[in-house]
């Protein structure tokens, strides 16, 4: 039987640095408990992650392997890196012990090729592949996030790209108001504050398609606002109570939560 923590304290380790990225921050939202076992004291997860997780993570690696391909050749078609993604997709199913009956493998695969053979994003100059971007807030809170895609569009403009494997794609608006994309979006004009031009994108390789939006100054300002009054609220909480809802279903700590 797994161990149960209600009686455990819930305080955070002296001395480690303590980042706040948006997916830290929507878990405490849903979840300080949750947010606890992940992002504070870092509890190995005893569930085994939803099959349709795994299987986004290993289109991620592929399309990972096939811009980190392109980053080295500028010059050369998308198309080219295809047998790099379709390696790093195998690699990735392996490891993460997705199945081989089902036929999932083969779509994954169609997905990652028809998505580099069209180029939806119209690929220009690739500033950063999973590339890690960093701030630190007023308050002394260190926030980060790994952005899937990075592209150089003009003298003035920087794309960030974010994949997700999905069929459902969201309106323009939506994304406009996005708090991921619009916290890459600070955190770009932090990092290259000679930019003056966010736009954000999401691509899905499913379909393939991709939408596209111009980030506005007030919203990358509201997020990153935003991250800064949850991370206020997570580094002073003494006790990260557990919010049990359906979301427990997913809850890969549930098993020793008390509450899941
Ligand atoms: S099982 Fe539910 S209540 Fe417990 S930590 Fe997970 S999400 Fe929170």
């Amino acid at each position: 039987m797994p161990q149960r923590d209600g009686a455990v304290t819930m305080t955070a380790p002296a001395g480690r640095t303590w980042w706040h990225s948006v997916s830290s921050t929507r878990t405490y939202e849903q979840c300080p408990r949750r947010y606890w076992y992940s992002y504070v004291a870092k509890v190995p997860a005893e569930r085994h992650v939803p099959r349709a997780w795994r299987i986004g993570s290993a289109v991620h690696a592929a399309l990972e392997a096939a811009y980190r391909h392109r980053a080295a050749r500028p010059d050369a078609p998308l198309a080219d890196a295809l047998p790099y993604a379709l390696d790093a997709l195998g690699s990735a199913w392996e490891e993460l012990e997705l199945p081989h009956a089902d036929g999932s493998a083969g779509r994954a695969a169609s997905w990652v090729t028809h998505s580099l053979q069209r180029d939806v994003l119209a690929t220009s100059t690739v500033l950063g592949v999973e590339q890690p971007l960093r701030d630190e807030l007023s308050s002394g809170h260190r926030i980060i996030g790994f952005v899937d895609l990075l592209l150089d569009r003009d003298e003035r403009t920087i794309e960030v790209v974010d994949h997700k494997v999905t069929r459902r794609q969201v309106t323009p608006d939506d994304l406009a108001e996005d708090l991921q994309l619009n916290v890459y979006g600070a955190l770009v004009r932090r990092r290259w504050p000679d930019r003056d031009r966010v736009r954000a994108t999401l691509h899905y390789p499913v379909a393939p398609a991709a939408v596209t939006v111009t980030l506005t100054e007030d919203s990358m300002a509201a997020a990153r606002d935003h991250l800064a009054v949850v991370a206020r609220r997570a580094s002073g909480d003494p006790t990260f109570e557990a919010v049990p809802d359906r979301h427990c279903n997913h809850c890969p700590w549930r098993p020793r939560c008390p509450a899941g």
